[in-house]
């Protein structure tokens, strides 16, 4: 390609919306523009390098056999009924009507649309195990589109979908394409790390986040040092020692509180620690009020809470529901003589003599006591924080930050069964396919490897997902002996099968550099007047400070040289 040829339009100003670097650095390289909130269009470099992302993940794909289709980006209402997730989905699905007045969404993920193939395709145990995947649009209306291409509303994924005939031959799915996820994100040159994670809308049994290791990520990762277990904090799972439970010491006693609401302000007044104090969280679920009891220093973990008890909706309850449940207002409720269920963090078991909210206006309780009221249970319903002890081996818990690039899924029969997706065995029964679900954001991948690679002049993209490998640079485009070599270059890497852009433009020196480093190229053939007098040229690896100078004649074989470099890594 030729640079003076191409749309490229690059901004030397940083753009004021874009709060992440990758966000920036995608706008300021030409990469991407916004259309409307959280929709973009690619252009010319980035849809380059979500192609090159999108081929890796192909041939990865491919490799395990799965078979690339594509299904409709609008899908029946209908169908969202059979699974039960037109009502559930929520706010995300954005619903359509027809001139007929039928009622459509636009596909957020397939589950149900693939569900739907395979039931009126698939007969017999022969045709299984059948993984099939797409790379294609999805539409999410996310309540807080954010950070470019990350978290768009309209953006690209490839989703695969496995249906196999039993729990065996679906767990080695799920392997495969563990396996190659890990294969797309070593080649897309990331520091990352599989976690266990949260299933979410789409639901199933079990499930493994691939995240990208960054500061910027929005999602935290709790990992143990001691055995490897790592897992998204939403899912986390604390340990404990187990300890006697303590018996009642100091007398039961309301104390004035007055406009004491907060955990730092009833501690700060009373004068105890933070953690002697025990939150009373009201909640309304569709599965009626309830309450949940935590030390005062820590949170609920909601989704803890909805898994463990199977719930689709989950809110923090308003005023007027906690003064009905309760009898006093927001901040100071408190477990004793409550009549909704309640369910207590693992943690308060094992207190005693703490202060709850009083359920009167401007009162507490304090010297309270397991005893003194009554709970369904103690269950692990916290959300994990840097030094708790490992749910598995009692190690430390540390924490970093991570950015989702896929998700992979056991569905199991979820899907299967309430589509009704069945198939002949071998004894001509009729059994339900067990399913697995698999989602790669290919747009995410690109920002996300932008987010891990890059320096103060700009990306530092890996090889394989560059928008170009090479960069010729002739210094200047009026200097006829230059330009010629600088043809003759580009033109015999072209030939050798690289991916090629000569800077053809007659721009000044200090801009084309900047834009070749702007859009991170990793190798730069930079062709000068002064080199050309000892019959050098320069290269120059992005990632790295200092060229070198090599002799004309031997620029190609070095060039190629690095290029393989690359790939082996
Ligand atoms: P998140 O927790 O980030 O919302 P999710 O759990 O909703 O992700 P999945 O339904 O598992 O995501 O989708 C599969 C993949 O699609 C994710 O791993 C992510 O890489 C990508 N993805 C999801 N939502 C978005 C979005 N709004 N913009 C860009 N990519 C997305
Ligand atoms: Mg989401």
């Amino acid at each position: 390609m030729r640079y003076s040829k191409m749309f490229i339009p690059t901004m030397k100003e940083d753009p004021k919306e874009a709060e992440i670097l990758s966000h920036r650095l995608m706008l300021r390289a030409g990469f991407i523009r916004k259309l409307a909130s959280g929709v973009y269009t690619w252009l010319p470099l980035g849809l380059k390098s979500l192609k090159k992302v999108e081929n890796i993940i192909r041939q990865e794909m491919n490799r395990k056999g799965a078979q690339e289709i594509i299904m409709p980006f609008v899908q029946p209402k209908e169908l969202w009924e059979e699974s039960g997730r037109w009502e559930k989905y929520g706010k995300e699905l954005l619903r359509i009507r027809d001139r007929n007045d039928r009622e459509l969404c636009l596909g957020p993920t397939h589950e149900e649309v693939v569900t739907d193939l395979v039931r009126r395709e698939v007969k017999s145990y022969r045709e299984l195990p059948l993984i099939l995947y797409q790379i294609q649009t999805k539409f999410r209306d996310e309540i807080r589109p954010r950070f470019g291409v990350m978290r768009s509303r309209e953006f690209s994924m490839k989703d695969a979908y496995s249906f196999d005939i039993d729990e065996a031959g679906a767990e080695k799915s799920y392997m495969d394409m563990y396996d190659a996820y890990m294969r797309i994100f070593e080649r897309c040159g990331f520091n990352f790390k599989a976690v266990e994670a949260d299933t979410g809308q789409i639901g199933g049994s079990f499930s493994h986040e691939f995240m990208v290791l960054a500061d910027t990520g929005e999602d935290t990762i709790i990992s143990c040092g001691g055995c490897g277990y790592a897992a998204n904090l939403e899912r986390a799972e604390v340990g404990f020692v187990d300890r006697e439970v303590p018996h009642t010491k100091g007398q039961l006693k309301d104390v004035e509180t007055p406009g004491q609401r907060t955990v730092e302000e009833v501690s700060e007044f009373l004068g105890v620690k933070p953690d002697k104090l025990v939150k009373t969280i009201i909640y309304n679920t569709d599965r009626g009020t309830m309450g949940v009891l935590v030390k005062g220093d820590r949170e609920v973990n909601e989704v803890k809470l909805r898994n463990m008890l199977n719930l689709d909706v989950i809110e923090l309850a308003d005023e007027e529901t906690i003064e009905k449940t309760t009898g006093g207002p927001l901040g100071f409720s408190g477990p004793i003589g409550l009549s909704i269920p309640l369910y207590a963090d693992r943690d308060v078991l094992f207190m005693e003599d703490f202060v709850v909210g009083g359920n009167v206006r401007d009162v507490h309780t304090v010297n309270v006591n397991n005893e003194d009221f009554k709970v369904k249970g103690y269950y692990d319903l916290k959300v994990a924080e840097p030094g708790d002890f490992c749910a598995r081996c009692g190690g430390t818990y540390s924490s970093t930050r991570g950015i989702e690039v896929g998700h992979i899924f056991k569905l199991g029969l979820k899907y299967s069964k309430a589509m009704n997706c069945t198939f002949l065995d071998k004894g001509g029964k009729e059994i339900h396919a067990v399913m697995g679900c698999y989602g790669i954001g290919v747009g995410r991948t690109v920002a996300a490897a932008i987010e891990q690679g890059h320096d103060e002049n700009g990306m530092i993209m890996p090889f394989g997902i560059a928008p170009f490998e090479i960069c010729v640079l002739p210094v200047n485009s009026s200097h006829a002996e230059s330009m010629e070599l600088a043809e003759a270059v580009y033109k015999e890497l072209l030939y050798k099968g690289m991916d090629v852009i000569i800077d053809d433009r007659s721009e000044r020196p200090g801009v084309k550099f900047k834009d070749c480093d702007l859009i991170g190229i990793p190798i730069r053939v930079t062709i000068g007047e002064r080199n050309l007098k000892d019959h050098m040229v320069e290269i120059k690896l992005r990632k790295e400070k200092d060229s070198q100078k090599v002799r004309k004649e031997e620029v190609i074989e070095r060039v190629l040289n690095y290029a393989n470099e690359f790939k082996r890594r």
